[in-house]
């Protein structure tokens, strides 16, 4: 077999390699403020550039002059997180979705004019096709979801435990860096084909965290 002819998954496996590398290499150390270059205390805000959806840290000044900013290239990421009780979703209509796994994060773009759907996967952050739809169906019976803010916000989705039988299907308005940490740590721990132990563990980390720090959102999903 020459080189031209590598089955298809062993060329997926070098370009997620590669992608694993560059990203790495042009990270950032955490520490400052990636518009004035101050230092940074470890809970810091983050703006999202908005055609980019690219998360960057923020120092307290910089973060406030695009608090609420209509029509700016930043938005301040808002801090709520709310765990949505009693959100409906079946399975149908999750499947009808197209979601490769049972993990996605979904948020209104207001540069694009339409709902996002991400997934995590180990080359990071994975942008799915969404059939609208579908969505809308799950909208209109989730009231919470009308309240989602622009490019900020997303609805994540954790149906991991559900899917296996194990535990309820999860459902949060979270902060949207909050859904790149989910997807940054995925990324970062994933061994093999099927992840490993260490990226199980930490997953159910951060999922034990945000249930910890949302407040818990129900009594209204068909009002
Ligand atoms: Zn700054
Ligand atoms: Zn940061």
């Amino acid at each position: 077999m020459n080189e031209e002819t590598l089955p298809p998954f062993e060329q997926a496996f070098g370009a997620l390699r590669q992608f694993t590398r560059a990203r790495r290499s042009a990270s950032r150390p955490l520490e400052q403020c990636e518009l004035c270059s101050a230092g940074l205390a470890q809970d810091h805000p983050h703006l999202v550039e908005l055609t980019s959806r690219q998360i960057l840290c923020a120092c307290d000044a910089c973060a406030m002059l695009f608090d609420g900013m209509e029509k700016s290239k930043y938005k301040r990421v808002s801090r709520r997180a709310q765990h949505l009780i009693d959100f409906e979703m079946t399975d149908g209509q999750w499947e009808s979705l197209l979601i490769p796994i049972n993990m996605a994060f979904f948020f209104r773009s207001s540069i694009e004019g339409r709902v996002i759907a991400l997934y995590p996967s180990p080359a990071g952050a994975v942008e799915s096709l969404l059939p609208l739809e579908a969505w809308n169906e799950i909208a209109e019976g989730n009231r919470p979801l009308s309240r989602l803010l622009p490019d900020v916000e997303a609805l994540l989705v954790n149906r991991v435990g559900h899917a296996h039988g194990l535990a309820q299907a999860e459902y949060y308005i979270a902060p949207i860096d909050e859904c790149y940490k989910l997807v940054g740590l995925i990324r970062t721990n994933w061994r093999g084909l099927s992840g490993g132990a260490a990226v199980w563990t930490e997953i159910g980390r951060f999922f034990l965290e945000l249930r910890s720090k949302a407040d818990p959102v129900g009594g209204e999903a068909n009002a």
